[in-house]
């Protein structure tokens, strides 16, 4: 994860899996199933050298067809699931004295990385929540394999994604199924990687029609869009805690004040009598600047996204173009698809709300804790001593 945040044209470790994902393809064995995540139907357009936002979402859906996935599904889906968690945990931890607060998100796995790290005593404060693409995995495995009959193990779980530190969270122990040790999701693949197999089979832009995201996990709404952007994450947890408490909708459905470039953005909200001290930080610079005070009494938040990237995941590693100037266009053209959305708000979703019913029952209970939710720990650090004995494959006798 640490190219993204000290290497965001991504150029240092240009890993390319997209061999491995060939070879599964032709065996034919496998139910090859992708989601793409927010950000990547922004900067797949940039791949053709067209202007951000200027492949239709339908045009992203039929790319990936031609690249030969079985079926594919929309990580904005579990985007939307995630912030029903998250949502739901924040109300918990407000509502709890004894609960640990402020709460930080868990979505970027190169802020996980670094809280275990070098910030170790953040982790109490991690969200809980798995990330969209490790809960897309664990409802691709653990639900849509059984409602289609399907073995888990002749699943093989893709995800488009704007980073390569997207690549080592799906290989945590955690995110393994326990008894099986089936990883959830299998593979992830940046758009730079996916440039890559268009240029091969020499896909050209004028191919692409409009194709529907197979169901059920291809509805999502504009909150879900939004997680493509610093603050993002912040706007739609706040649609929906307001929502979940409340049983109204957010006065303001835009929350201008967690939008746009700035690094750090802070603002106050006035939730049930108490003023919720908010937080959106992104880029790896900022976010070392903004946990100064952290442990003091001057570091008085509430809820704190943090995004390793400049501008979040638009500025991601993965995205075709190193060219840092492309964000503003890229953050625009979320905006603008977020506002066309047919719902706005992740409790809309129709079939988030099936979900619920037909498999986790409800936000945050027992079920959703197992398949949604997931552990952290101190990153140990291995000394040169330990580090030459692994060398030599003795590790274990001394
Ligand atoms: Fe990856 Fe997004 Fe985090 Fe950047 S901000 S490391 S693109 S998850």
């Amino acid at each position: 994860g640490q190219c993204s945040l000290y290497c965001p044209s991504g150029a240092i470790t240009e890993i390319d899996h997209t061999e491995n994902l060939e070879v599964v393809m032709k065996t034919k064995k496998k139910l090859v199933i992708v989601g793409i995540a927010p950000s990547c139907r922004i900067s797949l357009a940039e791949i053709f050298k067209l202007t951000p936002g200027s492949l239709t979402t339908g045009q992203c859906v039929h790319l990936l067809k031609l690249l030969g996935f079985n079926r594919i599904f929309d990580v904005q889906f579990t985007a939307d699931l995630t912030i029903m968690e998250e949502g739901t945990e924040l109300l918990h931890r407000i509502k709890d004295p004894n609960s640990i607060l402020p709460m930080f998100t868990s979505c970027c796995p190169a802020w996980v990385n670094m809280v275990e790290k070098q910030y170790p005593n953040i982790i109490p404060h991690l969200s809980s929540c798995r990330s969209p693409q490790q809960m897309f995995g664990s409802v691709i495995k653990n639900y849509y394999a059984k409602r289609v009959n399907v073995d888990p193990k002749d699943i093989f779980c893709v995800t488009v994604m704007p980073c390569t530190a997207k690549k080592k969270e799906l290989l945590r122990d955690q995110f393994r199924n326990p008894e099986t040790g089936l990883k959830d999701v299998d593979l992830a693949l940046t758009v730079r990687e996916i440039g890559r197999m268009v240029a091969k089979r020499g896909i050209e832009f004028s191919e692409l029609e409009e194709r529907e995201f197979d169901n059920p996990l291809g509805f999502s709404t504009g909150s879900a869009q939004l997680f493509a952007g610093s603050g993002g994450v912040m706007e739609a947890a706040v649609r929906s805690a307001y929502w979940l408490k409340f049983g109204e909708n957010f006065p303001a459905l835009v929350y201008n004040a967690v939008r746009g470039l700035k690094g750090i953005k802070e603002a106050v909200l006035d939730f049930d009598g108490k003023q919720l001290r908010l937080a959106a930080v992104s880029g790896g610079k900022n976010i070392h600047k903004f946990l100064e005070t952290w442990g003091t009494s001057a570091f008085n938040y509430d809820f704190i996204e943090i995004m390793a990237c400049p501008g979040g995941c638009i500025g991601g590693g993965g995205q075709p173009r190193s060219n840092l100037d492309i964000v503003p266009i890229r953050i625009k053209s979320v905006y603008q698809r977020e506002q066309k959305m047919k719902a706005r708000s992740s409790h809309d979703n129709p079939y988030v709300k099936k979900l619920y019913q037909e498999w986790l029952k409800k936000p945050y209970g027992e079920k959703a804790m197992m398949y949604l939710h997931t552990t952290y720990a101190p990153f140990k650090f291995k000394s040169s001593l330990q580090k030459e004995k692994q060398k030599h494959g003795d590790i274990n006798k001394g």
